[in-house]
This record gives structure tokens, C-alpha cells and sequence, in this order.
């Protein structure tokens, strides 16, 4: 039976673009692989962050809304991702951040594994992960979903998606249960939280919108779209989003949940060498790049 072999994307939304695209490129060594437009709201960048190629398992996306007041983590939403940064770059690049003033803690154990948290220019936590089996800085670990009862999304995740729950640990007042997929892709851990008295949080800059695992192809993913209909979870249709093709649905706690194909990718409008560099537009909105264009802030890239 087909499996979700790990994350294809996680979404975001920031503040004004500039600092983060300075923080992310600059900072953090990521690439911007793709610089389109909000597919519903056009006047707003989409900003896609990743390795070279833009591998699924290494793509952050963000919406930055310049007039987004400040959200907050809370139940029923993702609230960190984590990226897997091999053991020989940990020590350097953690101890630039440190120099840099970005990291206030030293480095903390998560299931064995040290873990070192930054913020990005939103505050969002940025999770860095020492990770043995990693080949370089740009894959994810895994992401957090906060849930109020992680029953039934824990349900969904080993029952549905094919995830194997390997262990629970408390961290003061967090319920931290560790899922991970069958595999050896990126991103293949999903850690689910609980947090005894947390309050309700607020969809804002520096909160996570999204979170998309991957589907092999279009045949995988309307498998899934039926799997998941007789589970008891609608998906939406089919929506095509230039670089992949994409399904949505919440899940029991209220996480927005995508799966996304792997194909066509992020070199379908533009060469690999040179990802990122032009704004790109879907078809439906080609005819008003002049608009767009000026409505758009400047943004500069470091390269
Ligand atoms: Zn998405």
C-alpha cells in the first residue's frame, strides 16, 4: 500500500518580503527557487525557498503580507518546522547564528537529537536539527503540529498516511509524540504536541499556513484523494499550482493539510541554473504582469 514518504512543502506567512528573503537566503543559506504570486490574491508575492533544484522535502514557502499583524502559535496549527543540518555543519553554522546574536539558548536534546531554535524576522521559530543521515542544510527534519487531542490526527497519520508513532516524551508542560514514515526521504518526521493550558492561537505573520506531504504523482494523489474519502476527510478538487498539482483538507485538530505531486517541479518555467531570478506568473495572470509588477515591492536578492 503506498505511503506518504515525507513533506513536500510547508507554508508560511511574513511580513514584509525583504527581510525575509535577507534572513532566508542571506542567514540561512536556502535558495529561492521560485519567486511567483499568491495564486488567489496576485497583488501579494509567493516566495519559494528550497536546495538548488527545489527538491520537494526542502521547499518553505511564504506569503508575505506587508500589512499582516503579528499571529500566534496555538492548538489546531502547525507550529514549527525543523530543518536536518548534518553533523559536520552544525557546530559553524550554530555557532554563526550564536555570534550573529540569532540564537539566545545553547542547544537543547529532542528524542537524542540536538536541537537549536532561532527566530526568523517575523519571530517564527526556525528549528535547526543535528542530523547524522543529512547531505546537506536544506532538507527539513520534520514539522510540529500542535493539537488541543492528538488522538485522531495521530490516528490519521499512522492509519492513513502510513507513519510509524517510535515514541512520546514530556518536555516540561508538551506532550511531544514522534511519528515518522516509512523511507528515507526528507522530511519524514511529523512530531504531534500537546500543551497543557495553551491558549488559542492566531493566524498572522510568523504562524505556518500550511503543511503538504508529497504524492509521487497525479495517479498517487487522487489514490489519496479516495483513501482519504473513505476515511471521513473531503479534499478539495484538484488545483493546479504551476509546480505541482495540489489537494487540501483539514485534519481532525484543524491543521491545513495538502498533498502535493511531486512533478512537473519548480524547472517547468525556467532553467535550474537559474531559479528564483524572475517573476514568474501562471498563465491566467501573464496578461497583467505590468499591474502586478507595480503593485509588487521591489525585492532584492543576494546571489
Ligand atoms: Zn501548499
Amino acid at each position: 500500500m503506498t505511503t506518504i514518504p515525507g513533506l513536500h512543502h510547508v507554508t508560511a506567512i511574513s511580513g514584509a518580503p525583504q527581510p525575509n528573503v535577507d534572513f532566508f537566503t542571506g542567514t540561512l543559506g536556502q535558495k529561492l527557487v521560485k519567486k511567483t504570486v499568491n495564486f488567489d490574491d496576485p497583488g501579494t508575492y509567493h516566495l519559494y525557498y528550497g536546495d538548488a533544484a527545489g527538491s520537494p522535502g526542502t521547499i518553505l514557502t511564504f506569503f508575505p503580507f506587508t500589512d499582516a499583524g503579528p499571529g500566534r502559535a496555538g492548538p489546531g496549527m502547525a507550529s514549527a518546522y525543523a530543518y536536518a543540518i548534518p553533523t559536520a555543519a552544525f557546530d559553524r553554522l550554530t555557532d554563526d547564528l550564536a555570534a550573529q546574536g540569532l540564537v539566545q539558548a545553547g542547544a537543547e536534546l529532542r528524542f537524542g537529537e540536538r536541537i537549536v531554535t532561532l527566530r526568523d524576522p517575523d519571530g517564527a521559530p526556525v528549528e535547526l536539527i543535528e542530523s547524522a543521515d543529512a547531505a546537506d542544510s536544506h532538507g527539513f527534519h520534520s514539522v510540529t503540529l500542535w493539537e488541543r487531542d492528538p488522538e485522531r490526527t495521530l490516528r490519521l497519520l499512522s492509519d492513513v498516511f502510513g507513519y510509524q508513532h517510535i515514541g512520546t516524551a514530556q518536555e516540561g508542560t508538551t506532550e511531544r509524540h514522534r511519528l515518522i514514515a516509512p523511507g528515507a526521504e526528507r522530511g519524514r518526521i511529523i512530531d504531534v504536541i500537546r500543551v497543557a493550558g495553551a491558549q488559542p492561537g492566531r493566524q498572522g505573520a510568523g504562524t505556518i499556513h500550511h503543511v503538504a506531504f508529497r504524492a509521487r504523482d497525479d495517479a498517487e494523489q487522487l489514490d489519496w484523494m479516495d483513501r482519504l474519502a473513505h476515511a471521513g476527510h473531503r479534499t478539495t478538487e484538484v488545483k493546479d499550482r504551476q509546480y505541482f498539482n495540489a489537494i487540501y483538507f483539514r485534519e481532525p485538530g484543524g491543521v491545513l493539510f495538502e498533498i502535493a505531486t511531486d512533478p512537473p517541479g519548480f524547472a517547468i518555467d525556467e532553467p535550474v541554473d537559474q531559479l528564483g531570478q524572475a517573476l514568474k506568473l501562471p498563465e491566467q495572470y501573464e496578461a497583467m504582469r505590468g499591474r502586478i509588477e507595480r503593485v509588487l515591492p521591489p525585492l532584492r536578492v543576494r546571489s
